[in-house]
């Protein structure tokens, strides 16, 4: 959609909507669907700006890391948000801090593959700094293949 691009390039909106870090515009993810089959697929490059995805072979070990911070981020802001509008005591005769963890649960398992798709377009982003002008800059090559070329020298 390049008319609503521009108000797309917000660091925010560009993660939550899977954009490139570096464009912002391209998709990094090959289906658009996080609930469909494989959809933590990404592509090998930014189909907008030629942005590799994959900066260095498992570039996305520490996802996993992110992910569980994301996740604990949604049980935090869920029980904050229960606190207020349903209320929530230790008291043992209060059940509803177990209403509040089966549905928290059931919602974080719910929004697993959109919390995955997010920590690798966050994790992108740590890496990769947004440049608007990208069309005027080289690609900055991953190290691995800058190294390459090196020992040809
Ligand atoms: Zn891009």
């Amino acid at each position: 959609m390049p008319g609503t691009s521009s108000a797309k390039k917000f660091y925010i909106t560009s993660v939550l909507a899977s954009r490139c870090p570096r464009c912002r515009e391209g998709k990094v993810f090959q289906k658009d669907n996080a609930y469909s089959k494989n959809s933590t697929q990404m592509h090998a490059n930014c189909p907008v700006c030629g942005q590799p995805t994959e900066i260095e072979v498992g570039f996305y070990y520490g996802t996993g890391y992110v992910s569980y911070a994301l996740s604990i981020a949604l049980l935090a802001t869920t029980f904050v948000a229960w606190k207020i509008l349903i209320g929530v005591t230790f008291s043992i005769d209060d059940n509803r801090i177990f209403y509040w963890m089966g549905c928290a649960f059931t919602l974080l398992f719910i929004m697993q593959p959109i919390l995955m798709r997010m920590s690798r377009v966050l994790w992108l982003s740590w890496f990769v700094s947004f440049d608007p002008k990208w069309k005027e800059h080289p690609i900055d090559q991953p190290e691995r293949i800058v190294r390459e070329q090196m020992n040809n020298w």
